[in-house]
């Protein structure tokens, strides 16, 4: 016993030093054999969330007999019985026929205990013997602490993603309070700046003036309009309770129409089309064009003056609409958030809630379809959407 401690020692080392516990797991095997002869070792995990043990987690076989995996299925027993007891087992056959040892498993569990309760097993396997002698067990019993010692840091590193998940999260709704209220006080600004002007009584203002400040009153309050929308629905979203409208919906149509009013809204903005004739896919026309408006209206915002094309093609499960503006295209940083609710990769720009490609992404999905963004180097933002074609959408949650 006492002759192997520098081998715990190095064991021990190993298993504090290495960052990744499987890692660890796998560098410690050699050194855990010079302690403790086996043939097969495998470990079993608790599932959290269901309170069973479930996982096979890891599983090395080294010595004689069969392959890990087909040992881990039979090492789960003793697993289970170790996890239901939380004491070790050791399970030893009455007698070996040497001819064939393979059928003559010698198995030793061990409960993994951290300072956050039983996780799962460690199961020691040899093959047609010999009998673990007591020594060898109080091995075995110091390699389960030290691999106990693993679950405990990795149990520890999850606590602490999620933490800063959290902070994350809680960092991303103050950037958007700070955006919103500065998106509402500007159309709110003009609102009450206009009308106070308009209300003056001792200036008597034209018919066309009149008008004019009215026109501008009435687009802020649907700039305030379109804002609050938005914040709703990303909400609902959110918890999946926006209704979806399923019907046949011929994309070709819905594109075409969406580019005539963006171009009527905004209008610097050059779109081109190639759209073949396709077959209906079941979708909410109304949700969809709301898609492609916002894919416009960030063009026209983050790409100004840059072409936008689109391409609507179709193979035998999807139809796909691609977005492509000719702009200066999303950094690589960025790329893989955008989809998120409330970010913004340009946070001073001027108008945005972070919330357009969030509601895209979550409406397309709806619809049991993808979408992705790509950013080419020098070749602007590239949108991709593929919808299911008609059997495929009608399983999408409505
Ligand atoms: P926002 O309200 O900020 O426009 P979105 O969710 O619509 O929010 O977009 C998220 C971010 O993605 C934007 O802040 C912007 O930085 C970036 N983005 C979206 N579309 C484009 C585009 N066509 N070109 C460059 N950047 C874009």
């Amino acid at each position: 016993m006492m002759e192997k401690l520098p081998e715990y020692l190095r064991l021990a080392e190993m298993v504090t030093q290495k960052q990744n516990w499987k890692e660890a797991l796998d560098a410690s095997i050699p050194l855990v054999r010079s302690v403790l002869v086996f043939d097969n070792l495998a470990l079993y995990l608790i599932n959290e969330q269901k309170h069973i043990l479930d996982e096979i987690v890891f599983a090395r076989a080294v010595g004689r007999g069969k392959s890990a995996e087909a040992d881990a299925a039979w090492g789960e027993k003793v697993a289970a019985q170790v996890v239901g007891e939380n004491s070790m087992i050791v399970q030893e056959p009455k007698q070996v026929d040497s001819a064939n040892r393979v059928h003559f498993p010698f198995v030793l569990g061990l409960p993994l205990r951290t300072s956050f309760g039983l996780v799962g097993a460690v199961i020691f396997i040899r093959f047609g013997g010999p009998a673990y002698t007591p020594d060898q067990v109080m091995c075995a019993q110091m390699v389960a602490t030290q691999f106990s010692s693993l679950f405990d840091r990795k149990h520890l590193q999850e606590q602490v993603e999620r933490m800063q998940d959290a902070s994350r999260v809680v960092a991303l709704q103050e950037d958007f309070i700070a955006t919103i209220s500065h998106e509402m006080r500007t159309p709110l600004g003009f609102i009450k700046g206009y009308s106070t002007t308009l209300l003056r009584q001792d200036i008597d203002w034209d018919d066309e003036t009149r008008r004019e400040f009215l026109t501008i009153i009435d687009e802020e309050a649907d700039r305030l309009n379109t804002l609050l929308q938005n914040i709703l629905e990303s909400a609902r979203l959110q918890s999946e309770t926006l209704p979806i409208n399923f019907q046949p919906v011929r994309l070709d149509a819905l594109i075409r129409d969406t580019v005539i009013r963006a171009q009527a809204r905004y209008r610097d903005l050059k779109i081109d089309i190639e759209a073949s004739a396709c077959p209906p896919v079941l979708a909410d026309s109304v949700r969809l064009a709301q898609v492609l408006e916002n894919l416009f209206s960030n063009a026209a915002k983050y790409a100004p003056g840059a072409p936008v094309h689109v391409k609507l093609t179709n193979d035998a499960l999807h139809q796909q609409i691609n977005v492509y503006d000719d702009g200066p295209g999303i950094p690589p940083e960025h790329l893989p958030h955008i989809f998120e609710r409330f970010y913004r990769a340009q946070v001073n720009s001027s108008s945005g809630s972070g919330l357009g490609l969030f509601i895209c992404r979550k409406i397309i999905e709806a619809h049991g379809g993808s979408i992705q963004a790509e950013s080419p180097a020098g070749q602007g933002a590239h949108f991709t959407i593929k919808l299911p074609l008609a059997q495929a959408g009608t399983e999408a949650k409505g």
